[in-house]
């Protein structure tokens, strides 16, 4: 997936003032891809910006440097108090902004394409490779990091990123990498049926002494220095 730069000198940003990034919040930009670079990048803006955007065909638009703080979810210091997001309320009296990076999705409701979707996910693990990369810090991708606008600023912002916008499919979608795959398998050696394969992540797992011995090996198992010792007969006494 590519990233492409779209933020000039007329780009909002303010120093994050040293807080580490902890949350990913979801935006709709209620327009199309081109309104949201040129407004991201007008001289006339003087209120708003974002991280990234995210376009229906699944381009990703960079505005704002992760390391600074994007002008996104701006709320006042009595309604950190009473936002609907856990992440907002653990950090009374701080802007959002501080700490969150904010995503904007080209659209009006919410309703993401394949293509748009594929990318939203994709850069929500980028960007937790990033946070990472920079602060030595670990994002959880999990609905208490990753969150709407409405969460933030429920009265103002219901809408963004809109009742159409497929939260439950991106959180299974953000879980999924870290399940881990496995698929039994029947192994067969030298016509001798393993019943109990399994390929875990790409690997084919199955009990060795069961395997060795088929193969006309030898398997000693050595418990002081945990090592299982395979032994050709062909070569051995
Ligand atoms: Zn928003």
């Amino acid at each position: 997936m590519k990233i492409i730069q779209k933020g000039n000198k007329y780009t909002n940003y303010s120093s994050r003032d040293g807080h580490v990034p902890c949350c990913i919040v979801n935006h709709i930009s209620a327009g199309s891809m081109s309104s949201m670079d040129n407004w991201f990048t007008s001289s006339g803006n003087t209120v708003s910006s974002a991280h990234y955007g995210v376009s229906k065909d699944g381009r990703i638009h960079h505005y704002v440097d992760i390391k600074l703080m994007a002008w996104a979810n701006g709320i006042t210091s009595t309604a950190t108090t009473q936002a609907p997001a856990k992440i907002v309320r653990d950090h009374p009296g701080v802007n959002p902004n501080k700490y969150t990076v904010s995503i904007e999705h080209e659209g009006t409701d919410g309703n993401l394409t394949e293509e748009q979707f594929a990318a939203s996910v994709w850069l929500h693990r980028h960007i937790q490779a990033e946070i990472k990369r920079i602060w030595s810090k670990e994002l959880q991708l999990d609905d208490y990091h990753v969150i709407g606008h409405y969460q933030i600023d429920p009265i103002r912002k219901a809408n963004c990123p809109g009742p159409k916008f497929p939260w439950s499919r991106l959180y299974k979608e953000l879980k999924g990498e870290n399940e881990v795959s496995k698929i039994p398998v029947k192994i067969i050696a030298d016509g001798k049926s393993i019943q109990n394969g399994l390929i875990i992540e790409n690997v084919t797992y199955a009990p060795v002494r069961v395997l060795a011995e088929v193969l006309g090996a030898q398997v000693t198992w050595d418990q002081k220095s945990s090592t299982v010792l395979l032994e050709s007969r062909q070569f051995g006494k």
